[in-house]
């Protein structure tokens, strides 16, 4: 018999559930280190102390501190929240500002690649050093161009520690100026076409695909996909470099907060066997947002308001479904110009299409439970998490046949709706027509009531939570660093 001891890894973020999040980033970096819990991983995460982080902490420790970083002094201190091992980063002349993690309400930082540096710079010196409460990992996890830099400065520092990198969306690089190199404290000879050098610019995501031993991307077709120039954002390059050491792994959701049998922020709780209770649910929402309940079915869509997502194919496309017979709701902030847009389209179809400009965490629980479909029409989509969350709810996802999407929702297509494998609608192309075409397919699945259950139902037995991944993750790190065994005497 032998004793597995957990060791420790470092996951180095710019956004972390319950404490910050923009986007999808957040839900994994703060869903991982419950999900390795079990599989002999001890992770702990560095944040970014920003503003709002400090207003949800108490009890803190102080474990690591620096007189000068980047200009100012810090201090890293350890805290817990929701069972999440936390190190915060306390540095006032980088964080402690209005806003959000990036920006505020004229524009982007200007001093992002020094705030995002720093990040990265004390996650190598706590990779190496660990903390003064005696914690030290054996691996570190970086996510994204905010922690891009980590595993370069560490192969800079001549470490070994092993290092992954996960790639939530390759359309965020963390390009600046090469002039910028000294100020980031990074070697002027890296400065070439195999280590930071990005069409000129200095890249830090490119530092982190260069630097560290294994990439990993959110689900497989992804990965596939960022080897094409279409997806790959100009990275496709250094990428298909590195191909044989890149991973897709498709994200979970916490299916503790997601779960419409517990849910305290929906109306009415409901199971596969209590889909009666949905319809109340639904019921519920058509009255919060002043529309009629018409024979359609009731579209949600929670999302970021840009290209990427879509949004103008789903502006194109909202009338045309309205005349069917169906009901839209729209839940998002983003552009300026979609804002607008959809406000728009809200008021020439009253009582048809109900919009929210906003992020509202608690309308769109409600959103899932009241929906009957969640429309996801992304250009690219490295993962998402939408359409987990409508598996998970009996909210019928339509997808746009990429990435993550593809690889989670299984088409009704005679096929899957004859195998009794279906669990949404999953289109392409990916334009205004490819999504019309959906929407009347959604109109006539949800006719059938027979099928239209049996897809909800087995859209809800899909296993969406962290398991397999969380198991994934845990075999990349035991690869990298091989798990020492204790007899037991
Ligand atoms: P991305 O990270 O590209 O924005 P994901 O689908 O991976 O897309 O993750 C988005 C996350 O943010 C999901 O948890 C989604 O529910 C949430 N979200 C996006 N927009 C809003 C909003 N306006 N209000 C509430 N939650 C939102």
């Amino acid at each position: 018999m032998t004793l597995q001891p957990t060791r420790g890894v470092l996951s180095v973020a710019s956004e972390c559930v319950p404490l910050i999040k923009t986007g999808g980033l957040a839900d994994v970096v703060g869903a991982l280190p419950k999900a390795l819990a079990g599989l002999g991983w001890n992770m702990r995460v560095l944040l970014p102390g920003y503003r709002k982080v400090w207003d949800q902490v108490t009890d803190t420790v102080a474990v690591w501190a620096d007189d000068n970083l980047f200009g100012g002094p810090a201090a890293v201190e350890f805290t817990q929240v929701s069972g999440i091992d936390l190190l915060l980063l306390r540095a006032p002349h980088l964080y402690d500002r209005d806003g959000g993690p990036y920006n505020d309400s004229f524009g982007d930082f200007g001093d992002n690649d020094v705030r995002f540096a720093a990040l990265s710079w004390v996650g190598a010196q706590i990779a190496q050093a660990g903390t003064t409460d005696g914690w030290r990992p054996e691996l570190v996890h970086a996510h994204d161009w905010q922690a891009g830099l980590v595993p370069a400065y560490l192969r800079f520092a001549g470490s070994s520690i092993p290092t992954v990198l996960t790639i939530h969306n390759v359309a965020f690089q963390g390009n600046t100026d090469a002039d910028r190199l000294a100020a980031l404290r990074l070697p002027a000879d890296e400065f070439t076409v195999d280590s930071l050098e990005y069409f000129g610019q200095l890249s830090t995501l490119k530092a982190g695909i260069a630097h560290s031993d294994k990439v990993t991307t959110v689900s497989p077709s992804y990965a596939d996909e960022l080897l094409r120039p279409e997806f790959g954002f100009g990275m496709e390059g250094v990428l298909q470099h590195r191909s044989t050491d890149l991973h897709g792994i498709v994200n979970g959701i916490d299916i503790e907060v997601w779960d419409p049998q517990t849910d305290p922020l929906i109306p009415y709780q409901y199971s596969a066997r209590s889909l009666a209770r949905k319809k109340k649910n639904r019921s519920a929402l058509l009255e919060e947002f002043d529309l009629t309940d018409r024979p359609g079915p009731l579209a949600i869509v929670v999302t970021r308001l840009t290209y990427q997502k879509g949004v103008d194919l789903l502006i194109s496309a909202a009338e045309g479904f309205v005349r069917l017979g169906g009901s839209l709701i729209v839940l998002g902030s983003g552009d300026q110009h979609y804002e607008a847009e959809l406000q728009q389209l809200a008021e020439r179809n009253i009582g048809r299409i109900g919009v929210r400009i906003g992020y509202d965490e608690n309308l769109s629980h409600r959103l899932f439970a009241g929906g009957d479909a969640v429309l996801v029409p992304s250009r690219f989509e490295p993962c998402g998490l939408t359409q987990l969350y409508g598996l998970r709810y009996g909210t019928v996802p339509v997808v746009a046949a990429t990435g993550g999407l593809r690889d989670t929702i299984i088409d009704a297509s005679v096929a899957g709706l004859t195998s009794d494998a279906a669990t949404g609608i999953c289109f392409a192309p990916i334009d205004e027509l490819g999504l019309a075409r959906a929407l009347q397919r959604l109109v006539i699945l949800y006719s059938n009531k027979t099928t239209w259950k049996r897809v909800q139902r087995r859209a809800m037995s899909t296993a969406v939570d962290w398991q397999s991944s969380a198991q994934r993750y845990a075999e990349l790190y035991d690869e990298l660093s091989p798990q020492p065994t204790v007899p037991v005497t």
